[in-house]
């Protein structure tokens, strides 16, 4: 259907050459095409809690109100004020996206283009390799470590980074703990990997997960802003907050890099809703402490119960585990569907014997177990 139309020879070629991102099966989805009801969803990451208290309580009197009615607030300015007291930051290095994808975007659009290179690990997070292809860039690609690593197998290997880095390189993007395999990198490693970026590059330190990293590895990566103009980290309301339904996420980076990105933001990137309530998820830190614990605590016991079935666990700080068969991984996802079981197949990524299932609550995780139990005895 592609190759029928003249005009489709004007689209870019790294956008015809593209296989859009597949994101995790929604509930009604699992409804409509197998007519399972009661399905659970462990397969985008979500916060099983939802959203703070403050927030459902903000949602709800602002929804009734005709306020929707209005733009909002272009600028940001209480959320930003919010997150620059949260970092002890200047606003003026704050850029809001429409979850923090869309900040992925922006740096794309600004930073590659034809004939501009973009730095990331195999196994990274999807967008990377797509943003950079729609925008007709050239991706560089660093091996993983092995599947074999006795500590952080096809985690990031800084050491292939450093090899690749180059003056020709754009943009490196990273993420700690990285989706999909939930692996992390430690503070002073990472520290000593960023000072060796050129400062003519880029990095991106995405902490879509940091919430979930162990006080001992949690870097204070808001400090090295100050040492490294060429660092932009990027932080989501869609996880640990509880907020993926509305979209919201935000950089930190030097004024000049936060001034480009907000040059191609849409005007309205966040809705009036979504800066309502990241707003005021931000205010409730307590309710992050509680997803936090209820992670830690059901990640330990799925650890444990998946061993016992003799299966391979990766190592992960993230509020997901990746999980390995030995084997084709499909009909295994597909049995677990069909018991209204939604995880993360992970042949995209180019591990198709894997897995990735997110933390939910004690129930969801042991309806999980349960399921898989039957899977695998089947
Ligand atoms: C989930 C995730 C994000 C956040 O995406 P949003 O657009 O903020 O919902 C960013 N990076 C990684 C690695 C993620 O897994």
């Amino acid at each position: 259907m592609l190759t029928e139309q003249p005009y489709l020879k004007r689209a870019l070629s790294g956008v015809l050459a593209l296989e859009p991102y597949s994101p995790g099966m929604p509930i009604e989805e699992l409804q409509r095409r197998l007519g399972v009801a009661n399905a659970i969803k462990l397969a985008s990451n979500e916060n099983p809690l939802g959203p703070s208290p403050l927030v459902r309580a903000a949602l709800a009197e602002h929804a009734a109100s005709g306020n929707v009615a209005l733009y909002p607030d272009g600028g940001g300015f209480r959320l930003k004020k919010k997150i620059a007291e949260f970092h002890n930051i200047e606003p003026e290095r704050i850029t809001l996206g429409n979850g923090s994808n869309d900040i992925i975007e922006f740096l794309a659009r600004v930073f590659l283009g034809p004939g501009r290179k973009a730095l990331f690990s195999s196994y990274c997070f999807a967008v990377y390799p797509l943003a950079a292809l729609a925008q007709n860039a050239e991706s560089v690609v660093v091996p993983a470590l092995p599947a074999d690593d006795p500590v952080m197998p096809y985690g990031h290997d800084l050491n292939e980074f450093e090899k690749a880095l180059a003056d020709d390189i754009s943009v490196v993007l990273l993420a700690n703990p990285n989706n999909p395999t939930g692996t992390w990198l430690l503070p002073d490693q990472l520290e000593k990997f960023i000072a060796r970026v050129p400062p003519s590059t880029l990095v991106v330190l995405d902490e879509a997960y940091i919430e979930y990293l162990g006080a001992s590895q949690k870097p204070d990566s808001r400090a090295w802003l100050d040492r490294y103009p060429n660092l932009v980290i990027t932080r989501t309301f869609s996880k640990a907050y509880g907020l993926a339904g509305l979209r919201a996420g935000y950089s930190l980076s030097h004024p000049s890099v936060a001034d480009l990105l907000n040059r191609v933001r849409q005007p309205f990137n966040l809705n009036m809703l979504a800066l309502l309530a990241a707003e005021h998820a931000l205010g409730d830190q307590a309710h992050v402490r509680r997803a936090v614990e209820l992670n830690t605590h059901e990640m330990a016991r799925l650890r444990a119960e998946l061993k016992m079935l003799g299966l391979t666990v990766l190592p992960s700080q993230a509020n997901f585990i990746t999980i390995g068969f030995g084997r084709e991984a499909a009909p295994i996802h597909k049995g677990l569907l069909e018991r209204g079981v939604i995880v993360r197949p992970m042949a995209s990524y180019q591990m198709p014997q894997f897995l990735r299932v997110s933390i939910g609550t004690e129930t969801e995780n042991s309806r999980f177990l349960e399921a898989l139990k039957e899977v695998l005895a089947a």
